[in-house]
């Protein structure tokens, strides 16, 4: 009789998606391997079910009618009798999970337990429209699968090692104590991403590397030593550059006056910041990155300008974090995906030693440096799940190839 692989299940829920992917460690050396990956998508509507392989082969898919569509026990449940079925040698025994928000004391991943939950709980009001769609599979296999091993992963713990001096609003102390304060989210892209680097390029462990998570939700981060110094989200994802829907920093006073002048309230006021700015608000177009850099029209290009004017901008800031800049990285949706933005962030900074090889940059290679460049820069492709299965494995202390 052959026995089962461990392998680990790796879970990012958030409003309207379940997004999964499954990992193998290979026993040879404990580096993971991609089994399959997929998602629930549309779920409180038409929920719709697509699973690939590790090299994008369709595996299967799914569609389910609108009354079990808001389901989320079925449809978590359906996810795990299928991956059962499908990885005929592999044996799910952990699952990890992308949790938003760890607040100010969860700087490491942890084991679900029921004393974390109710700590998970408790951060609702910092990230109320992602964490209670995070925390509920936890909830669900808990009740469902009692013996099985699960990871909570947080996308703020990577920032932990910021000084105070990069958290601080400037509010009275009273609110920042109570936690009013800057946390950051990506965490779990910034990792991965500097482990690679550090793997690829270990004379920049040292070094101070700006990265560029450039997605449709977008943030950047100085990184010196390995460690995050400075994040431009903050509180909320909505801060720093702007995005897909959401407006990025803006002047506080703004809001006062749309409360005061326009009368908007709380919820006008969320979907203005959250779904009705940054690149779609601007062009009035599309939210998609690649849609406006293919549209002629003037209002597009408006938001593109827009948008590698704040990112070259947050740059300099994150540079001047750190007291300077050895290595510029970009990763997520339109850093790995478009030259295009690469070489107009890149020419904004050339004042700073950036510069780009348009051929490296046009076929997308690692490194992507000009030959006369001081700052190297890199594309790393972001791997988030990867990131959590690590996590898993290592919180739940299990060597390759033994669970
Ligand atoms: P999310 O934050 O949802 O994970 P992604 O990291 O997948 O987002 O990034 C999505 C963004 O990447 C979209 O704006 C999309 O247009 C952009 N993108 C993907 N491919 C390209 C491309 N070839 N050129 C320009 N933008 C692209």
């Amino acid at each position: 009789m052959t026995s089962k692989q461990p392998a680990y299940l790796v879970l990012n829920a958030g409003s309207s998606s379940l997004k999964f992917s499954a990992f193998r460690p290979r026993p040879s050396d404990g580096d993971l391997e991609t089994l399959l990956s997929g998602q629930i998508s549309g779920i409180g509507s038409i929920a719709r079910f697509e699973a690939k392989a590790a090299d994008r082969r369709p595996l299967g898919e799914h569609t389910w009618d609108d009354k079990d569509s808001a389901c989320r026990d079925t449809l978590l449940q359906y996810v795990l009798n299928w991956i059962n079925t499908t990885l005929v040698d592999d044996d799910i025994v952990a699952v990890g999970h992308r949790v938003v928000h760890g607040g100010l004391s969860l700087g490491q991943p942890m084991r679900v337990s029921p004393d974390l939950l109710d700590e998970l709980d408790s951060l609702v009001p910092l990230a109320p429209l992602h964490q209670p769609h995070n925390v509920a599979p936890m909830r669900i296999l808990a009740r469902n699968f009692p013996d099985l091993a699960q990871v909570a992963c947080f996308d703020t713990a990577f920032h932990s090692s910021q000084p105070p001096v990069a958290r601080n609003y400037g509010l009275p102390q009273a609110l920042t104590d109570a936690g009013v304060c800057s946390y950051g989210f990506h965490g779990l892209s910034y990792e991965y991403v500097t482990s690679h680097l550090l793997a690829s390029r270990p004379d920049l462990a040292e070094g101070r590397v700006v990265i560029c998570h450039l997605g449709n939700g977008s943030s950047l981060c100085a990184v010196k030593g390995g460690r995050s110094m400075d994040t431009s989200m903050g509180f909320s994802v909505l801060n720093g550059v702007p995005m897909g829907t959401r407006s990025g920093s803006i002047d506080p006073g703004v809001i006062l006056y749309l409360m005061r002048e326009k009368q908007m309230g709380l919820e006008e006021l969320e979907d203005l910041l959250y779904r009705q700015s940054g690149l779609l608000g601007v062009s009035g177009i599309s939210n998609d990155m690649k849609v406006l850099q293919e549209s002629a029209d003037p209002a597009a290009q408006k938001a593109v300008e827009l948008f590698c004017f704040r990112v070259a901008k947050e740059v300099a800031a994150m540079a001047a974090s750190m007291g300077g800049l050895d290595a510029l990285v970009f990763t997520a949706g339109i850093g790995e995906n478009s030259p295009e933005i690469r070489a107009l962030i890149a020419e904004r900074l050339d004042w700073l030693g950036v510069g780009v090889a348009p051929d490296a940059n046009a076929r997308k290679a690692y490194d992507i440096s000009a030959a006369d460049a001081r700052v190297p820069v890199f594309v790393v492709p972001t791997n988030e799940e990867m990131m959590i299965a690590r996590h898993t494995i290592q919180v739940l202390g299990h060597k390759p190839g033994h669970a």
